[in-house]
């Protein structure tokens, strides 16, 4: 914590971003985690550099809280494009602008994690008349494998719905 605001901590920090004016994105020139997030080692730690900025502008986060980015650009350490948010503000955040061309399949898995329920296996059938849940909620059911239940619909015994 001292550390973190000594001047020296200072100087580290902003030697490594390209600050610019206060609309663009100052990009993090130092070491970046995977993600593209920008890190540093602080007093034993590797921390994400726009946690850093975030603190340094504005105090310390709050426990439990994520820091969001407004320009959706994860090298980006601008004071002014992060705010502080939960976990569950971040997917809805990364849902709304589609980021990294998310595909169907992406859309759906963001939209079960935020209901809370498991993406796969969601589709609904019908099996000797009656509705099931899943197909493998059917195979149970009929005490049959799922393989079995797939050949039974392909005959005209039950369908996806
Ligand atoms: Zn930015």
């Amino acid at each position: 914590m001292v550390e973190r605001k000594s001047t020296e901590f200072l100087d580290r920090f902003w030697r490594k971003v390209d600050v610019r004016s206060e609309a663009e994105c100052w990009c993090w020139n130092g070491a970046r985690f995977a993600a593209g997030y920008g890190q540093m080692f602080v007093t034993g730690r590797t921390r994400y550099a726009h946690r850093l900025s975030f603190e340094i502008a504005n105090g310390s986060i709050p426990p439990g809280m994520v820091v969001r980015h407004t320009c959706d650009n994860p090298c980006c350490v601008n004071p002014r494009h992060l705010l502080v948010g939960t976990n569950y503000d971040n997917i809805v955040d990364k849902m709304v602008r589609n980021r990294s061309g998310c595909s169907e399949q992406a859309k759906r898995k963001l939209s079960a994690a935020l209901s809370g329920r498991p993406a796969k296996n969601r589709k609904e059938v019908e099996f000797r008349g009656v509705r099931y849940e899943s197909l493998s909620a059917a195979s149970s059911a009929s005490g049959v494998s799922i393989p079995t239940v797939r050949k039974w619909m392909s005959r005209g015994e039950g369908r996806i719905l």
